[in-house]
């Protein structure tokens, strides 16, 4: 048996009550948390105490949106709009093979970590010929550095010769990704309550997909079990693009072919109506908030806001680095809080409403909620440390604005299931020099493929 005790932190708990301890403890046992509160529970004699006197103690973050492999392709099309941006990318992205994916995954989670992040949602749509198991190199790389992972087998079908954006070479056929979609839940998810892999199928937009493969995803999902995932409504030229087509908006279109529900979760949803709002309300499905990217694509200011007041489920993502070149969560809060503010005002994203979409709200989209999210007695112990006693903090007025309104804190500890993932900033498990190189290497050979 491993007891642990945190001690002496500011502890939000972003439990239902918004609890919070100003001079708090949080007790592990065996990976899970067994007490939160003022003082350590009897008899724990044996625990090993960690102080954390001058911290900040939350959940650790969700990442409900990325795509790990664009760490290789970071700085490209700088002043691109999405559709541009994906037509000067696609032909690079053609050429990744595992051994790649896995280097840059692991870079890219290594940031992640470094930032706070205990759980990280990865959406991977390219799959060229010959490419090896990309899936299982990023289940490795999330092992290598130590977190929690909820991997999607995405997809393209729609060639441009079929009227979709992918040039005709990046795509797969319908059959080939129903066939390896199945593949990849067999090896890779695990449907327990404490799983550090789960997958989830993830078509990758209505202009990249056909209507089939979208309609045989969500039947084959409910069937295996596992969650859907996809872009939605990001930009108005999606928007013309699914009127032009299919009569009607991008939320429409994707409840007719079964893409509302608890169990799916988009990214984005940048462009809702009020109708769309309720939709997702009324059916529980989740979003993928990614604030940075779409400031870097210029393609709007999600309405967040409205989409919580409606009780949608909201999640934080960072997106692929391709288009948020930052890579980290933590930064991601404080992007959300201007951004909402900027979009419905100020007194409508607090900035516990922000660090509340990225724990509980991660949680609750990827459907973790019973387990992860909150520091709850019975949750799993995926807990951040940050240290808000430096130059950057000390003295601010309220601790939880050091994290969301102040510059990044650096993070002191993480633990994802009791263990320590970061410590004083650096990797436990690995060396983040390493990686870097290894990530360095990958971007080049891939560059010089293109
Ligand atoms: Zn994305």
């Amino acid at each position: 048996m491993t007891r642990t005790i945190l001690r002496g932190g500011h502890v939000v708990t972003v439990d239902a009550a918004d609890t919070e301890h100003a001079d708090g403890t949080v007790a592990i046992e065996d990976g899970r948390i067994i007490a939160v509160g003022d003082a350590a529970p009897a008899g724990w004699d044996d625990a090993e105490i960690v102080d954390a006197s001058g911290c900040l103690i939350t959940p650790g973050l969700i990442n409900t949106h990325h795509h790990l492999y664009q760490w290789l392709t970071r700085g490209w099309a700088q002043d691109a709009i999405l559709f541009d941006w994906l037509v000067a990318l696609y032909p690079t992205w053609a050429r990744i093979d595992a051994d790649l994916v896995r280097s840059g995954a692991a870079a890219a989670m290594a940031v992640l970590a470094r930032s706070g992040c205990t759980l990280v949602g990865d959406h991977h749509y390219v799959f060229p010929q010959g490419g090896g198991d990309i899936i299982g190199g990023i289940v490795e790389a999330a092992s290598e550095v130590g977190v929690r992972l909820h991997a999607t087998r995405g997809s393209m079908d729609l060639g441009r010769s079929q009227g979709g954006l992918p040039p005709d070479f990046a795509v797969e056929t319908t059959d080939a990704i129903l066939e390896a979609s199945i593949q990849a839940v067999s090896r890779y998810h695990d449907p327990s309550p404490d799983a550090r892999v789960q997958v989830a199928l993830a078509p990758c937009s209505p202009f990249s997909v056909t209507g089939e493969l979208l309609r045989e995803s969500a039947a084959l999902a409910r069937d295996l079990g596992v969650r859907l995932h996809t872009h939605g409504a990001e930009t108005v030229e999606e928007e013309a693009f699914c009127r032009e087509r299919f009569g009607m908006g991008p939320t429409d279109y994707l409840e007719g072919l079964g893409w509302l529900g608890r169990d799916v979760w988009m990214a984005h949803c940048v462009h809702l109506d009020e109708r769309d709002i309720a939709k997702f309300a009324a059916t529980g499905t989740g979003v993928a908030h990614c604030p940075s990217s779409n400031g870097r694509l210029a393609a709007g200011m999600a309405p967040i806001a409205d989409l919580l007041r409606a009780g949608a489920p909201v999640g934080l993502g960072v997106d692929g680095a391709a288009s948020n070149e930052s890579g980290q969560l933590a930064t991601e809060i404080r992007q959300a809080v201007l951004m909402g503010r900027l979009r419905s005002g100020a007194d409508r994203m607090s900035g516990r409403d922000a660090l509340r979409i990225a724990t509980m709200g991660g949680a609750r989209v990827l459907g973790r909620d019973a387990d992860l999210g909150s520091l709850e007695p019975g949750k799993l112990a995926d807990i951040a440390v940050w240290r808000i006693d430096g130059v950057e903090h000390a003295g601010i007025a309220d601790p939880v604005a050091a994290l969301t309104l102040g510059a990044q804190p650096p993070l002191s500890l993480l633990l994802v299931g009791g263990e320590a993932v970061v410590r004083d900033g650096e990797l436990v498990k690995s060396d983040s020099r390493a990686i870097a190189r290894r990530g360095a290497d990958a971007a080049r050979t891939l560059a010089a493929r293109a």
